[in-house]
């Protein structure tokens, strides 16, 4: 049987996608850990995205007709679809990011099959009709429905550092809520999600309900021209000018964006537990994770043995090229430019003052891109290791006086993706989480929030508008509609229509001064 790269590499030659839209120039897919390119895969152009757009269009309706029990039982084979084929999706994600085995398994296996099974069961529950009463007088004994239908077609673009979680993710809900999806997974790692459409057209999800737009940029912007809705998960610069895009089609969007998430330890914390969420939730996925802990502020009575602690578990790391599970600790650094921005940003915080206690600079001489994992200290606000999104293996720690420092850096920034505090007083743990300008606060933990599909997952400030999972995560992928029913055997004639009749209009008055103006004003 031909793997997934050999069978993309086969259609692009033939200049056609697996979807079988035309194809422009081929884009070459390199394993970040050994340096080879491993896959080709078409640049879609604008007309081909069209042509996708089209033949969604024409699927979605019978999709739509299939219900909430007919799509659940495709997503609930998709998920058993995926658990057997669980090592050969693995190898792609690896083959494509560079990351670990277990970053794979943990975080992307495991949440793609967890969502399959959430969106199947809940969806149903989150979209039923509503049936709601009015205080209107007008309306008593009339019938009135919220009602969530399907948008139509949605486009999810994604980044490339979960090509599993973040790019396919977000589309499971939109399939469930009866839409066709498109989705534009990064040109960086863009095998996973050809797989996927592979897999859900095994389980007999219809052609065109789901299809792959590969490509770069100009793509994803071709096809934010052609949906009825579109979810982007990227950078926050990319996600401005999908937004404007958006803006200007007037259509919905929701953007899920770049962060610089904190943590906050306290001197009451667990030191030991603390530490070691600090390392993993730092360094997993070789830091290439939006809700990461991107920088630390611990209070001065704990500060020296929290660094200790850190310091030492992270010169234990291992990083290489993964070789199956348990093989190394932290992968590849999967997008070229990325190493860059990592280096940058040590360098710059070491010319300005900051000390490296573990890592400090790329691997060299191994073929594939890596990057040590790095602890630094003496670090502020002057540098950008501590104020810009890194996205690298790399936790800078700062010492402050007291928790009120520590809430008033952490709040100083332009993001707000997430934020975790650690104390032994969770009920104060849960106040300084609420003080903490981000979607989501964690307390003595991080990042876990994300497995919570119960729980609303999004940025504020400039890391986002909109949210995924939850009741939220599935009726963004609708519209709204309100139905009213007026009973059969309604009278002829309402007491405010034609002809107006000066008693009628003063009995009406009267009316309005018996429900909303009684008693005085305080
Ligand atoms: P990016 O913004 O460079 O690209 C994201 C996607 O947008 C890619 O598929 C790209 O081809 C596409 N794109 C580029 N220009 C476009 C345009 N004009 N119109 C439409 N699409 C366009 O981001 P990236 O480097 O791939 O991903 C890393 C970023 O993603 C980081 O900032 C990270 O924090 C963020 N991220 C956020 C979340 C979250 O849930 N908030 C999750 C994962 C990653």
């Amino acid at each position: 049987m031909a793997t997934v790269e050999q069978q993309v590499n086969r259609d692009a030659h033939n200049g056609a996608t697996p979807n079988g839209a035309a194809a422009g120039t081929d884009i070459p897919v390199e394993n970040p850990a050994t340096g080879q390119v491993v896959a080709h895969v078409p640049d879609l152009d604008a007309a081909a995205v069209a042509e996708l757009a089209a033949r969604a269009r024409d699927a979605q309706p019978q999709w739509e007709a299939f219900g909430f029990d007919g799509r659940a039982r495709i997503l609930l084979r998709a998920q058993k679809w995926l658990i057997e084929h669980a090592e050969r999706v693995i190898e792609t994600i690896v083959s494509e990011t560079g990351k670990t085995y277990e970053d794979a398994e943990f975080a992307e296996i495991a949440y793609a099959a967890g969502a399959f099974g959430f969106w199947a069961k809940n969806a149903p529950r989150y979209l039923a009709d509503e049936r709601v009463k009015s205080a209107q007088v007008l309306l008593k004994g009339k019938k009135l429905i919220l009602r969530h239908r399907p948008l139509g077609l949605v486009g999810v673009i994604g980044p490339w550092n979960y090509p599993l979680t973040n790019s396919f993710g977000d589309c499971i809900p939109a399939l469930a809520a009866g839409n066709s999806v498109i989705l534009k997974p990064s040109e960086v790692t863009p095998l996973t999600s050809l797989l996927l459409a592979e897999g859900l057209r095994e389980c007999g999800l219809p052609e065109g309900v789901f299809q792959v737009a590969t490509g770069r940029g100009p793509t994803g912007a071709a096809l934010t021209e052609q949906v009825d809705m579109i979810m982007f998960t990227g950078s926050t610069r990319t996600g401005r000018k999908v937004a404007a895009a958006a803006a200007e089609r007037l259509i919905p969007c929701s953007l899920e964006l770049g962060g610089k998430d904190p943590m906050i330890v306290l001197s009451d914390a667990d030191l030991e537990r603390a530490a070691n969420v600090a390392v993993y939730y730092s360094m997993q996925n070789a830091g290439q994770t939006c809700i990461s802990i991107e920088r630390a502020y611990v209070e001065a009575p704990v500060y020296d043995e929290f660094v200790g602690k850190v310091s030492e578990k992270v010169r234990a790391l291992r990083v290489g090229a993964p070789h199956g599970p348990g093989s190394v600790d932290v992968g590849a650094i999967t997008f070229p430019p990325q190493l860059s921005t990592i280096s940058e940003h040590v360098t710059e915080a070491v010319d300005k003052g900051a000390r490296v206690l573990a890592g400090g600079k790329a691997v060299e001489g191994v073929g594939g891109r890596f990057y040590e994992p790095t602890v630094l200290v003496d670090v502020d606000h002057t540098m950008k290791i501590m104020t810009e999104e890194t996205f690298g293996p790399t936790l800078p720690i700062m010492k402050v006086a007291d928790a009120e420092e520590a809430v008033r850096l952490a709040n100083e920034s332009p993001y707000g993706l997430g934020a975790s505090v650690f104390t032994k007083d969770t009920a104060r743990g849960e106040q300084i989480a609420r003080r903490l300008e981000a979607g989501a606060a964690n307390v003595n933990d991080a990042v876990v929030n994300y497995t919570a599909l119960e729980l609303p997952m999004g940025g504020a400030k400039a890391s986002g508008l909109g949210s995924r999972h939850g009741a939220g995560g599935i009726r963004k992928y609708c519209s709204q509609q309100a139905i009213v029913v007026t009973p059969r055997l309604a009278m002829k004639r309402e007491l405010h229509m034609f002809p107006y009749k000066a008693k009628t209009t003063r009995m009406i008055a009267r009316l309005f001064k018996l429900m909303y103006g009684r008693g005085d004003r305080d």
